[in-house]
């Protein structure tokens, strides 16, 4: 039986909460972000998660894409990031064996795994990341696509939360969740609270479900609500974003509960933020990223 979850709303302490660079910081503590996505056709999506990760805090950003596309990406990409091309699968988006090249890396670069953005689904995509999942020893951001490689199998997760030295958070949309654990659309808008603690159960991670609305639940029964209400974020890329500033909080040992929701946190405000200047309709997923720096800076 789970605990009786501790039901709470979102507030500002939870950015308080957040560690703060250190007078005498480098790079290298700032904490350094991996995401493995993007694919022909989709080589944005990668990239804003790079901006989030890079506007929430981290120190380092490494983009690893499929070879083919690799200099769209860097060229695409913010100018402080990394690039690190992966072998691709026929159809040009990552291959199941850059799951090798990927974890290389990781030996030697410490860092959190952001796994999705634009990756594309398939067969390479779902081998790719059970790949991932049983060699990362870091935390880990599983979100979109990523997702859809677990489809009908939550417990494939279990693989590394089994361990509590593996912090592992997803961020999956209602559709995402829907497929995630094989139910339909309609009973996941219809039952969020109770779908959302069944997710953080079956898969053992911090389970953010988004939404206008957005859940955050610990397999502890943690639940953390944002109230939603910000429609400049209803646009295409502010997932990516958000799995970014995520990604940048567990880089910097941010106990995954409080990443997850401190990341909801400051993404909402920072769609608010960002419809203050460009207008709820004219926001767009890069002004996010660019608020989340300032409402940060507004909380230090
Ligand atoms: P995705 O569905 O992956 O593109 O992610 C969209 C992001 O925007 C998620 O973080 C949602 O929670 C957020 N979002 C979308 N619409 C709203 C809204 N009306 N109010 C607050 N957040 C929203
Ligand atoms: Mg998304």
């Amino acid at each position: 039986l789970l605990p009786v979850p501790s039901t709470g709303l979102l507030s500002a302490a939870v950015v308080d909460a957040l560690p703060r660079r250190r007078t005498d910081g480098t790079k290298f503590r700032s904490g350094h972000v991996l995401i493995v996505g993007g694919a022909p056709g989709m080589t944005g999506a990668p990239c804003l998660t790079a901006r989030g990760a890079m506007r929430a805090g981290a120190g380092y950003a490494t983009l690893a894409v499929p070879a083919g596309v690799e200099s769209t990406v860097a060229a695409r990409a913010p100018v402080e990031t990394l690039t690190l091309a992966l072998p691709a699968a026929d159809d040009g988006a990552v291959a199941a064996t850059a799951a090798d090249v990927v974890l290389e890396r990781l030996r030697t670069r410490r860092a959190t795994l952001v796994v999705g953005p634009g990756l594309s689904r398939g067969p390479e995509r779902d081998r790719l990341l059970r790949a991932l999942i049983a060699g990362h020893d870091g935390a880990l951001v599983v979100d979109a696509d990523g997702l859809a490689a677990l489809a009908g199998d939550p417990e494939a997760l279990r693989a590394r939360t089994a361990s509590a030295t593996r912090p592992t958070v997803i961020t999956p949309h209602a559709g995402e969740m829907a497929r995630l654990l094989g139910v339909e659309l309609e009973a996941v808008g219809e039952h969020r609270l109770a779908t959302v603690r069944d997710a953080a159960r079956r898969t053992g991670a911090v389970v953010v479900l988004k939404g206008d609305d957005t859940l955050i639940a610990a397999p502890d029964g943690r639940v953390a609500i944002s109230p939603g209400g910000a429609p400049g974020l209803a646009t295409a890329g502010t997932g990516d974003v958000l799995a970014g500033v995520v990604g940048a909080l567990l880089a910097r040992d941010v106990e995954p509960f409080t990443a997850a929701s401190a990341a909801v946190w400051l993404h909402l405000r920072a769609g608010l933020r960002a419809a203050e200047q460009h207008g709820v309709e004219g926001t767009v997923a890069g002004d996010v990223a660019e608020a989340v720096a300032i409402v940060r800076r507004d909380h230090d």
